[in-house]
């Protein structure tokens, strides 16, 4: 049976809060960029990713060093409702909108820790917008629903983050949005705030399988919304799209692909449907990353993984890559498509395993050397950063350092979602010569001539098979 590369979904993208980037087999985000300043100018041009250290995917020996972080996530979680197959660090209902909502404690929270985060990076590295600590070159606010706050309230944010963490000149801001009309936000306002990305989860474009995933919008919300970011300044736009959806067929994929590409977006992240039990991996609980799943989404999933087919999924996977390289897209990463230029500047440091910083409950980040994550539990969260008494401290939540070959093993396996694949001089490394070896002799790997560097990358029957190269190669 074949095996679809990834999974996930967010509102938007990957996002590590796990949420992060949320999407992976191998998992280090949930999911899924800067300006030096935050003021309305025009949407600047899309740059060219933040220059990655030579050959960043895999290092033969990967840097144990901690370093300054390229890219910061920030977890808003809250969304108007919960979908039932959503594993990211969600609070909904009366927590996200109303008098009791939680929305502005948690603005308080999340900036005492932009505070606290940026103060420890001061300490470690001096000042930011330094050669010794660079601005950052991506800001990724994902969530939950992003877009339910106020611009003012993603201003506030964007304002913070410039002066404790900086923002290089033309830096990718990200916010992740619903496309129905009650939680797209204010896109001209967050444009004005500094916002130069969008990422709609749209998830399909047929009303039925929306309605049967729990989304709020219908199909032609995606299209207003598309069309709302546009007259707003956005010039870098994602959608999200969903498959192996329980009863979805082939044509009726077909059609969503094609609905997304008539909107003409910068950028696509498809991902296939996953039921994965957070409790069950034991990411629940009082440090855990993930909050408990429900009741109700328990039976919701168990029905609907009833009706999943890894075969479906693999022709699904199939027919997006083949329509869309027909319309000339860029498959960069296993579930990630882009026209020029708009690769998710966000999440490629992910995969490249550099270093990003992470703010708000469930969120992760990396330092080059240790992972570290919040818990998902909002009350701990905001007790730690709101106390009653006392000044605010960091919340609760856990970290582990991978040892070297470890650490290896990870950049190699996030280096093949890449589209630029590792060095093929890897393949000849002992530990790595038999899972290699099997993966080309199979048609997994090919090689790519990548001017002198000599390259290796999944096929497209790999891209499939992806999940049993990496198994072997742990
Ligand atoms: S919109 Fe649905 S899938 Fe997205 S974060 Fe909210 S609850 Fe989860």
């Amino acid at each position: 049976m074949a095996k679809v590369p990834a999974v996930g979904d967010g509102t938007g993208a990957s996002a590590p809060a796990e949420a992060a980037p949320a999407e992976s087999t191998v998992d280090i985000a949930p999911a899924e960029a800067a300006p030096a300043e935050t003021s309305p100018a025009p949407a600047p041009a899309p740059a060219p990713a933040p220059a990655a250290p030579a050959d960043a995917a895999p290092a033969a020996e990967p840097p144990a060093e901690r370093r300054p972080p390229v890219a910061l996530y920030l977890h808003v979680p809250f969304c108007v409702s919960v979908c039932p197959y959503c594993d990211f660090v969600v609070y909904a209902g009366s927590a996200a909108r109303g008098p009791r909502s939680l929305v502005e404690p948690f603005l308080d929270a999340v900036l005492a820790e932009l505070e606290l985060r940026a103060d420890g990076l001061d300490m470690a590295f001096g000042a930011p917008a330094t050669s010794a600590r660079p601005a950052l070159a991506s800001l990724y606010l994902g969530g939950g629903t992003p877009s339910l706050l106020g611009a003012g309230a993603v201003e506030r944010l964007l304002e913070r983050v410039v002066a404790r963490f900086g923002l290089a000149p033309h830096a990718e801001v990200t916010i992740e949005a619903n496309p129905g009309p009650d939680e797209r936000g204010d896109l001209a306002g967050f444009r004005a705030a500094g916002v130069t990305r969008v990422s709609f989860g749209a998830q399909s474009f047929a009303d039925a399988e929306l309605r049967r995933l729990g989304r709020r919008h219908a199909p032609d919300d995606v299209a207003d919304a598309v069309a709302a970011a546009r007259r707003a300044g956005i010039t870098s736009l994602n959608l999200d799209l969903l498959y192996d959806l329980p009863g979805q067929d082939q044509e009726r994929w077909g059609a969503s692909l094609d609905a997304a590409l008539a909107l003409a977006p910068d950028h696509l992240s498809l991902y296939a449907l996953t039921l994965d039990d957070p409790e069950a991996e034991g990411l629940a609980g009082p440090l855990g990353d993930h909050l408990a799943t429900r009741p109700g989404a328990r039976r919701w999933r168990e029905r609907a993984r009833a009706d999943q087919d890894e075969d479906r999924a693999a022709a699904a996977y199939e027919l997006a890559t083949e329509r869309l390289a027909a319309a000339g897209w860029r498959g960069y990463e296993l579930s990630n498509w882009a026209r020029a230029g708009h690769e998710s500047r966000h999440n490629l440091a992910y995969w490249e395993r550099r270093p990003y910083e992470a703010l708000g409950p469930g969120a992760h980040a990396f330092d080059g050397r240790t992972r570290r994550w919040n818990a998902a539990r909002l009350d701990a969260y905001l007790a730690a950063l709101r106390p009653r008494s006392g000044p605010p401290h960091l919340p609760p939540g856990g970290a582990e350092t991978p040892d070297p070959a470890q650490a290896e093993v990870e950049s190699i396996v996030l280096g093949l979602r890449l589209d630029r694949g590792v060095p093929a001089a890897l393949g000849e490394r002992p530990r790595f010569a038999a899972a290699i070896g099997w993966a080309m002799a199979n048609g997994l790997l090919e090689r790519l001539a990548a001017g002198e560097s000599d390259r290796l990358r999944l096929s497209v029957r790999g891209r499939l098979l992806s999940n049993e190269l990496f198994a072997r190669l742990v």
